[in-house]
């Protein structure tokens, strides 16, 4: 069974790259009908952020990201937490040490920092590596202490299945710790120990891991376990071409859902960072990637967060909302917008559905409807309708004219009346058209036509802004 594990560090909120690392786990997993666990972190107890560990839960709750089983009574399971499986890592460290794979190190933390170069890098010197067993045995009963991996000579090759076959030599490695004097585990440690525990089939994870993958592989053999296939996923740009992070530019997931991203594009558009979606289609629902997504699929080559491309999927997401629940989302929008009584909102949903890429665009495309807003008649002018202010000065007598006597006031006899005008005076009907959509809404553009927009303001309202038109091209 295909086993997968999104493992965050509780130090900040989700952004957009984490949330594309928990999305591949997941589909890896639910493409094969596997298992998709959450296991938080927190060894690290200095890089522990307040609330981080709410908000990854909120994230994964509002992207539909759901883990399947953790540490929890029945149905009622949290997830995996680290710092709670203190005592499951010192039996494995135990055993590393019998088997001469990693030893107990005492070295104080000014006798470490005098082995840093002068770049402060610093490469652990194994002095405690040669200690007397009698002295180890003595000191660990007195002294604090930390477990190191004893890295062999040689080299070491795994298989990643984005990057193909990587081999370093281990002495690049160092010997680092694997249990500190806190009796924590460090992350390098806990991550191998638990991912077996576990039984995690694939690790997917950022690009950054490659370089201490080959520790881990040296870990998994020491310990005779099986490899887990590695995915290290691209690198995530921001458009400066810098790593994505909280520091550069990266928002968190709920923030981008409070300005009007739906969960379901994000969900798609952290699909898209660094997967190629067979058929060039870029449009999917969580249910459909988990059908098509295929891990060979995977790019090395660094994707960039694109706010466009996020809204254009956005968009295409909220065309695709069935029109009621698109109307209940944008009826707090479209009644700020628009308070003019008797207003029918459901209608003004219809209308500008098809013509937003935030729902919360939807009031500003039409707040005309309670106010004019001022223009300039330059805007009667439109080459291909071939009208300017003195053609759209006699239109829009005649559309006045035959207006006014205009009992019933609905958009299909509203545009028979002016093209019937247009027709018998020689005019186009785009060039009664246009000059009418500019009059009744002030706009360069409008989320509906002419003859639609006079429906919605009513008879009165219509005329009184034509004839405001009317009067800016007569002077
Ligand atoms: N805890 C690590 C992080 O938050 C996870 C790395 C991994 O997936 O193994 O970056």
């Amino acid at each position: 069974m295909v086993r997968t594990r999104y493992a965050p560090s509780p130090t900040g909120f989700m952004h957009i790259g984490n949330l594309r690392t928990a999305l591949y786990e997941y589909l890896i997993a639910k493409h094969e009908n596997g298992a998709f666990i959450l296991r938080i972190e927190d060894t690290d107890q200095q890089r522990y952020v307040e609330g981080a560990e709410d908000a990854i839960l909120e994230t994964l709750r509002l992207t539909g990201l759901n883990y399947d089983e953790g540490p929890g009574i029945g149905g009622d399971y949290g997830p995996y937490i680290q710092s709670q499986r203190k005592a499951d890592y010192l039996p494995p460290a135990l055993r590393l040490i019998e088997s001469g794979q990693a030893y107990y190190c005492f070295c104080t933390k000014q006798r470490l920092s005098s082995l840093a170069d002068e770049r402060g890098i610093m490469k652990y010197d194994r002095y405690c590596l040669h200690l007397p067993k009698e002295e180890i045995a003595s000191r660990i009963l007195s002294e604090p202490y930390v477990i190191r991996q004893l890295i062999p000579e040689g080299k070491t090759t795994f298989h990643d299945e984005v990057y193909g076959d990587i081999t370093i030599d281990n002495n690049e490695l160092e010997d680092q710790i694997l249990l500190k004097s806190d009796g924590m585990p460090t992350y390098n440690f806990a991550n191998v120990i638990d991912d077996h525990a576990m039984a995690i089939t694939h690790i997917a994870r950022g690009c950054e891991y490659l370089t201490s993958t080959p520790k881990y592989t040296l870990l998994y053999e020491a310990l005779g376990w099986p490899l887990p296939r590695f995915v290290h996923l691209p690198l995530l740009q921001n458009d400066a071409g810098q790593k994505l992070g909280k520091r550069n530019g990266a928002i968190s997931i709920p923030q981008l859902i409070d300005m009007g991203f739906l969960p379901e594009a994000i969900v798609n558009y952290a699909a898209l960072l660094g997967w190629s979606p067979p058929d060039n289609k870029e449009i999917f629902t969580l249910d459909e990637l988990t059908q098509v997504f295929d891990a060979t699929n995977i790019s090395k080559s660094p994707s960039t967060y694109d706010v466009k491309k996020l809204t254009w999927v956005n968009g295409e997401h909220v065309k695709a909302l069935p029109p009621e629940v698109f109307a209940a989302m944008a009826l707090p929008y479209l009644q700020a917008a628009v308070k003019k009584p008797g207003t029918d909102y459901n209608r003004l949903a219809v209308i500008t559905q098809p013509r937003v890429s935030l729902v919360n665009e939807c009031g500003e495309l039409v707040d005309f409807i309670d106010a004019l807003p001022e223009y300039d008649i330059e805007l009667y002018t439109h080459k291909k309708m071939k009208t300017n202010p003195d053609i759209a000065r006699e239109t829009l007598k005649l559309a006045i004219s035959s207006l006014e006597t205009l009992c019933d006031w609905n958009h299909t006899a509203i545009g028979e009346a002016v093209a019937i005008k247009a027709e018998e005076n020689g005019y186009t009907k785009g060039q009664i058209l246009w000059p009418l959509r500019t009059a009744l809404s002030g706009k360069p553009s409008t989320p509906c036509g002419a003859t639609e927009i006079a429906e919605l303001l009513g008879k009165d309202e219509s005329l009184q802004r034509l004839a405001i038109g009317l009067k800016k091209l007569e002077v």
